[in-house]
């Protein structure tokens, strides 16, 4: 079984996710797609995060009745940051026999040798890096030489003339996951800018599915406690006392 892993924070889950897991589904021949919500994302501050439970709910909600796309909880059963190894081996566990494959955008795999066992991470899965620009290609493949200058390159024609495509894998030998490169058409939608949309009262529809707006109106008190304006609200989000960082862009899944 080929199974997608995508993990995020998901704060909240919106169209851009899953528009790119289904696009993984089909340009990957994936079987199954898990969207892995973090539980304690390592690089990145609590503040403003929605608890772990109410983030799950949401994805639950988004893939009612999507087949292939699954919601998978196993970040919230571990203490400490979520790290993306452990999570690869847990699911690996899971699945046995499965290919695992993570899906990450291009600046995110670049920052690779930066994670919890860095480069190392490609040999409990394939890593499939997300193409927003054509530059992609060109900034892939010297990160991937300078890391692994044997790898064997595979471009895939015609990858320019739509979205939608396979660009590249690199495979980077034995006992080593390949990299792939593939293009989605990409929705320009982040969680930051629902979360100030939500805070400035503006209407958020089309940028989430229907049910998702739904649940976060029904828990609409305890959403606006996090999702409040920073400075409004200093005291939620923090970890161990400790004022967390503000929220950035790119909260990708564990590292
Ligand atoms: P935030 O704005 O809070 O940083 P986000 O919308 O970027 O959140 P994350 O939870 O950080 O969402 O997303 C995790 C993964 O989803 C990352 O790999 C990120 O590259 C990817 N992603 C985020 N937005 C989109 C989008 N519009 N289209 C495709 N992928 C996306």
């Amino acid at each position: 079984m080929k199974v997608g892993v995508f993990g995020g924070c998901f704060n909240p889950v919106h169209h851009g996710h899953l528009r790119l897991a289904v696009e993984a589904l089909e340009i990957l021949g994936l079987d199954r797609v898990e969207l892995v919500p973090t539980a304690i994302p390592p690089h990145k501050g609590q503040r403003g995060l929605l608890p772990f439970g109410l983030r799950c709910r949401l994805v639950q909600k988004a893939l009612h009745g999507l087949p292939g796309l699954h919601c998978s909880l196993v970040e919230g059963g571990r203490p400490g940051p979520s790290y993306t190894g452990d999570t690869l081996e847990e699911l690996a566990r899971a699945m046995p026999g499965s290919r695992l494959f993570f899906l990450l955008g291009v600046p995110d795999l670049l920052t690779l040798p930066s994670w919890k066992d860095g480069l190392a991470l490609t040999r409990k899965a394939h890593f499939v890096a997300v193409a927003r620009q054509d530059m992609a290609l060109e900034t892939t493949r010297e990160f991937v030489r300078s890391h692994w200058p044997e790898a064997d390159e595979t471009v895939y024609p015609g990858w320019m003339k739509s979205p939608g495509n396979m660009v590249c894998e690199w495979r980077l030998g034995p006992g080593s996951g390949n990299i792939l490169l593939i293009r989605p058409p990409y929705l320009d939608i982040s969680a930051t800018m629902i979360r100030d949309y939500w805070s400035a009262g503006r209407d958020i529809r089309f940028f989430l599915p229907d049910l998702v707006l739904a649940e976060l109106t029904r828990k609409r008190r305890l959403v606006e406690r996090y999702w409040a304006k920073q400075e409004a609200r200093s005291d939620v989000g923090q970890v161990g006392g400790v004022k967390a960082r503000p929220p950035r862009g790119g909260c990708i899944h564990g590292r």
